[in-house]
C-alpha cells in the first residue's frame, strides 16, 4: 500500500528531515509510526499526501510511483487517502452530518447517495444518533470520531492519522485505536503516527521508528522500544 525506497527529504531551510528511509506497509495492514518530536513523522506523512516532495528516492502508493506525479494528478491520489488530525479540524458552524458529508460533496455524489454513505460512516464510529448535533455539543472523543467518519466516508484504501490521540485521555485514546482496528478489519490500510509509546505497547501491530530522520527498522509493538 505504501512503499518508501531510499527516501530523503531536505527542506529548503536546510533541515534534513528524512535520510534514506525505506519501509513498506502492506495492503490491509495496520502499523504505527513513532519517534521523538522532530524525528520526521509529519514529514513522512506529508510525502504520502503529496504536501511535500522527496529530495531523493521513490514513494509508491497502491503500486503507483507518486514521486514524479504531475500536479494535475495530485487530487486523484489524495482522494484515496483518509487523513485524521490531532485537532480534528471540524467546521464548528456545520452539523456532524454536514461535516462528514463534505468529502462526498466535493466528489459530486447525489443527495440520496450522500445520506446513505454518511449514515454508514457514522455507524462505523458509533455516532448514528448525533448526525444533527453541532460539534460543540459533543465531547472531545466524539469530535475526534466525527473527524474519523469524515476521513473514511469515501471508503479510502488508506487511512493516515497524525497524533490522533494527542488531546485525549488514555481511555479515550484506546477507544480511538480500537476504532482504527475496526476500520482496518473492513480492509482499510492504516498508518498511525504517535509518540505515545504506552498506547503502542498495548497493541500488537508493527511499529516503524524514526530517529533523527532515519528509520530504525520495524518491530512488533513493545519488543524493543
Ligand atoms: P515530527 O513530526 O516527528 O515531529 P517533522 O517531520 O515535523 O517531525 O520534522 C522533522 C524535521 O524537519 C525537524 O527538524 C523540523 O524542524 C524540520 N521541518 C519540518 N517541517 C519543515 C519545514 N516546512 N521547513 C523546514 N524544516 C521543517
Ligand atoms: P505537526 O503537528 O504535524 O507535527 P508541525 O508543528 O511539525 O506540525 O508543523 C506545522 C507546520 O509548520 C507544517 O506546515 C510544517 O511544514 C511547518 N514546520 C515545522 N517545522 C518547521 C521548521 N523547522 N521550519 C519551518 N517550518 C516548519
Amino acid at each position: 500500500m505504501i512503499r518508501f525506497e531510499q527516501v530523503s527529504k531536505a527542506y529548503s531551510g536546510g533541515a534534513q528531515a528524512l535520510q534514506n528511509v525505506s519501509f513498506h506497509l502492506g495492503k490491509g495492514e495496520m502499523a504505527f509510526l513513532t519517534g521523538h518530536s522532530g524525528a520526521g513523522k509529519s514529514t513522512l506523512l506529508r510525502l504520502i499526501t503529496l504536501q511535500e516532495r522527496p529530495s531523493a528516492g521513490k514513494v509508491s502508493i497502491n503500486g503507483h510511483d507518486i514521486s514524479r506525479l504531475r500536479s494535475a494528478q495530485i487530487p486523484l491520489v489524495r482522494r484515496d487517502i483518509g487523513i485524521i488530525f490531532q485537532d480534528h479540524r471540524l467546521l464548528m458552524d456545520k452539523t456532524v452530518f454536514e461535516n462528514v458529508a463534505l468529502p462526498l460533496i466535493v466528489v459530486g455524489f447525489t443527495a440520496g447517495e450522500i445520506r446513505k454513505r454518511v449514515q454508514t460512516a457514522l455507524g462505523w464510529v458509533g455516532l448514528s444518533d448525533k448526525a444533527h448535533c453541532y460539534p460543540i455539543q459533543l465531547s472531545g472523543g466524539e469530535q475526534q470520531r466525527v473527524g474519523i467518519a469524515r476521513a473514511v466516508v469515501n471508503k479510502p484504501p488508506l487511512l493516515l492519522a497524525d497524533e490522533p490521540t494527542g488531546n485525549l485521555d488514555p481511555k479515550l485514546s484506546m477507544d480511538i485505536l480500537r476504532l482504527f482496528e475496526d476500520l482496518n478489519s473492513l480492509g482499510i490500510s492504516v498508518l498511525v503516527a504517535t509518540h505515545d509509546l504506552g498506547l503502542i505497547a498495548r497493541m500488537r501491530h508493527h511499529t516503524f521508528t524514526l530517529k533523527q530522520g532515519r528509520m530504525l527498522g520495524d518491530s512488533l509493538a513493545g519488543d524493543d522500544l
